[in-house]
């Protein structure tokens, strides 16, 4: 559902003076990098820290590369005023187009795997976004070749802001993302991992890393298999390779089994007291790899990117399922017992 474009305001006229308090789009980046403690316990030598992406006011980090993407569309005037801004999206990116649509008042249409979680469709509906659903067979690869054709169809109608091939996704994170970890870790930052989707949030983090520090170690993670439970990431092999990726960034590239994310998404929650999303879950486990691997005593600060929190996800049936109980738990179950 959308209002029509006629009825939609096109300005909020001007106050006297600037209003108090601060627009929420304002809000967009400067996440906080969260210590994880109890999970590194085997290796105390490694300090683990989780960009806590869903602090950005759309709850995920693909808040940085749809604001990016919009305001260089309007710069450039590619996105003219008339226009209805087009895309295709596992839903991350729907949810911040929807929100800046909201927000700055231009109409959204977004094209999807109608598989996608049931919390998804129902933010996106409460923004007033239009959804263009796509067969979950399919995959996100459905949803592009959907977003093509509508766009080929009438052109002059939309703005398609392909976020696979549009540069403005990966230069959110080179411009934002890896500065701030640069500050937020006093430059102490020695590998980074992230999930790759669009692989913009990868590819814009690690290229400006390396510039400031070319030792540090950027490993890209990905689902090891074409059908995964791992929402908003691609398995490059079987998928449409986005544009925007480059494979020779990564000093590695670890494939992780959705059994994986969602252990450690389980363990992040009952250990850490932090609700995170499955890709997150999946960063997680990358980064315990790496630190698993890593010369005994050596002083190691990883990086992973937490694309989003676990309330998306909640109707999975992992959370629920699982008989995974972690040792901290276990412990506080026999402290209980004893009192
Ligand atoms: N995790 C989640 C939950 C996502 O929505 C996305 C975006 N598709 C990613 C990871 C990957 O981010 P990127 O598109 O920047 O590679």
């Amino acid at each position: 559902m959308q209002l029509p474009v006629s009825n939609v305001p096109q300005a909020i006229p001007a106050r006297a003076e600037p209003g108090l308090g601060e627009s929420s789009v304002a809000r967009i980046g400067n996440t906080p990098l969260l210590r994880l403690e109890r999970m590194t316990s085997d290796f105390p030598h490694v300090q683990l820290l989780g960009k806590a992406e869903w602090y950005n006011p759309g709850g995920s980090v693909k808040d940085r590369a749809a604001s990016n993407i919009v305001s260089e569309g309007r710069r450039s005037g590619k996105f003219r005023p008339e226009q209805i801004l087009l895309d295709a999206t596992s839903g991350n990116t729907g949810i911040a187009y929807a929100m800046l649509g909201a927000a700055a008042h231009f109409p959204v249409t977004l094209c999807m795997p109608e598989n996608v979680s049931i919390e998804r469709k129902r933010i996106l509906f409460a923004y007033g976004a239009d959804i263009v659903y796509t067969p979950a067979a399919d995959g996100s690869d459905g949803a592009i070749r959907a977003a093509r054709e509508l766009s080929g169809r009438e052109p002059g109608k939309y703005f398609y802001a392909d976020q696979y091939s549009n540069d403005a996704n990966w230069r959110a994170h080179y411009d934002g993302t890896a500065e701030e970890i640069w500050r937020q870790t006093e430059g102490r930052i020695t590998h980074f991992v992230a999930m790759l989707g669009t692989s913009g949030t990868f590819m814009g983090t690690a290229r400006r890393l390396k510039e400031l520090n070319g030792s540090i170690r950027c490993i890209s993670l990905e689902p090891d298999a074409p059908f995964h439970g791992i929402e908003g990431a691609k398995h490059m092999a079987s998928a449409m390779v986005p544009r925007i990726y480059d494979p020779s960034l990564a000093d590695e590239n670890l494939g992780i089994t959705t059994e994986k994310a969602y252990a450690h998404a389980i363990r992040a929650a009952r250990d850490e007291g932090l609700l995170i999303g499955i890709s997150s879950g999946g960063a997680l486990a990358g980064a315990l790899e790496v630190a698993s691997r890593l010369a005994k005593n050596r002083e190691a600060v990883v990086v992973a990117i937490l694309p989003d929190s676990g309330d998306k996800y909640l109707s999975e049936r992992f959370w629920t399922e699982s008989e995974t109980r972690t040792d901290h738990q276990n412990s506080r179950r026999s402290a209980s017992c004893e009192w």
